[in-house]
């Protein structure tokens, strides 16, 4: 037998998660240099100073293991987010935490919903785990926004098996958001059989009156399960770091298959020290909305389609096939990200990246696309 015989039919139908390409790869492959990446919904503003400072102080205890507890990092959050220590599960990215929920909760006998252009890792955590995913077709544009986690849809695609509810909120890449009321009310009618993860991998960027903070919700929906991460506003992607918030029941089942050392004692400490700076944070969310508004002008100038985006990415229309577009923009050193593979094949999303960056990505379109 080939090891693809052995394998789990769950896994061997899985396709890998495709990242953003690195800019050591393209420098490699074109021998080009002063690459602008747009790729992975990275902080352009780099780390924290403060996070960089306790990744300093930590070095000197690398031959120690980590606190597998991550006990100072989860008692700061708990102070952060106004709920108990025990309810704060950390992951390596927000990433092994959605995969410690479907480990945790389905089998082959079970169903996880998400929507139609949802974040890449539902479908992957939910087929590795062997349960079958469903999808929600999003919003047409006339009862929502295009693009949009249809709740409706949802809701009828709900049946006996179903375990896990995936929302983002707001979801990458499409950068749409769900109201408040819509979605407090979903969450209320789901039946007990069922999980919500609502993950908010985007929450610090949204600035909209209509968004809700899913973790006020925790203590009068016993099966909602939060998730956010360190990755994005806090600008730690390298390091590895998010977190579900839950009802401590659930913190308690997440613990139980979580590897033990998960997180490592550097990324708690910066983690920590990142939490701590609220001037990086508020940097971060003004550059971020300074170049939405640079991007969409220029969308709007150039009369590409774009979806209205209230994360740190924007994905536009161009109106074709976008995948030579995609090539051609490497070949001017600007790495964006083909979302073929979300269903959107005429579709680009461009991270919000510093003014520089912005405007370096918006000459190369203009000479990729002969406008
Ligand atoms: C980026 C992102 C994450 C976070 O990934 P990490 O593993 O925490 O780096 C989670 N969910 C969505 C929708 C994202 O776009």
């Amino acid at each position: 037998m080939k090891p693809i015989d052995l394998a789990l039919p769950g896994v061997k139908a899985l396709t890998p998660y495709q990242p953003g390409k690195p800019i050591s790869e393209l420098e490699r492959e074109l021998g080009i240099t002063n690459i602008v990446k747009l790729a992975s919904n990275e902080n352009p503003l780099g780390p924290s100073p403060k996070a960089l400072e306790a990744i300093v102080a930590g070095l000197k205890d690398l031959h120690l293991y980590p606190d597998g507890s991550a006990f100072a990092l989860r008692q700061a959050l708990a102070n952060h987010l106004n709920v108990s220590p025990n309810q704060i599960t950390l992951g390596n990215g927000s990433n092994d935490v959605l995969e410690m929920v479907a480990r945790t909760f389905l089998s082959d006998s079970s169903e996880a919903l998400f929507s139609e252009h949802a974040f890449a890792v539902y479908p992957i955590v939910t087929q590795a785990s062997g349960a079958k995913g469903v999808v929600a077709p999003c919003h047409d544009g006339s009862q929502g926004p295009k693009y949009g986690h249809n709740l409706d849809a949802f809701q009828q695609r709900i049946t006996p098996n179903t375990k896990i509810v995936f929302i983002a909120n707001p979801n990458n890449p499409t950068g749409t958001f769900l109201g408040r009321e819509s979605l407090y009310r979903f969450l209320l009618n789901l039946p007990d059989h069922c999980l919500a993860v609502i993950d908010e991998a985007y929450f610090e960027y949204v600035d909209n009156d209509d968004y809700s903070n899913a973790v006020e919700w925790l203590n009068e929906l016993p099966n909602l399960i939060v998730t956010r991460t360190f990755s994005k506003a806090y600008g730690l992607a390298a390091l590895r770091v998010g977190y579900a918030v839950s009802s401590p029941e659930i913190a308690d089942l997440l613990n139980r298959v979580r590897q033990p050392f998960n997180t490592s004692s550097l990324a708690q400490d910066a983690a920590r020290a990142a939490l701590s700076d609220r001037n990086y944070l508020e940097l971060s969310i003004a550059i971020n909305n300074q170049g939405l508004k640079q991007l969409e002008q220029a969308f709007r100038q150039r009369g590409l389609e774009y979806i209205p985006s209230v994360g740190n990415f924007i994905t536009f229309d161009v109106g074709r096939l976008a995948t030579s577009v995609y090539e051609a923009l490497l070949h001017e050193g600007v790495i964006v990200r083909p979302i073929a593979n979300y269903g959107l094949p005429n579709h680009l999303r461009v991270t919000v990246g510093n003014q520089d960056q912005n405007r370096v990505f918006i000459q190369a379109l203009d000479r990729v696309l002969g406008l």
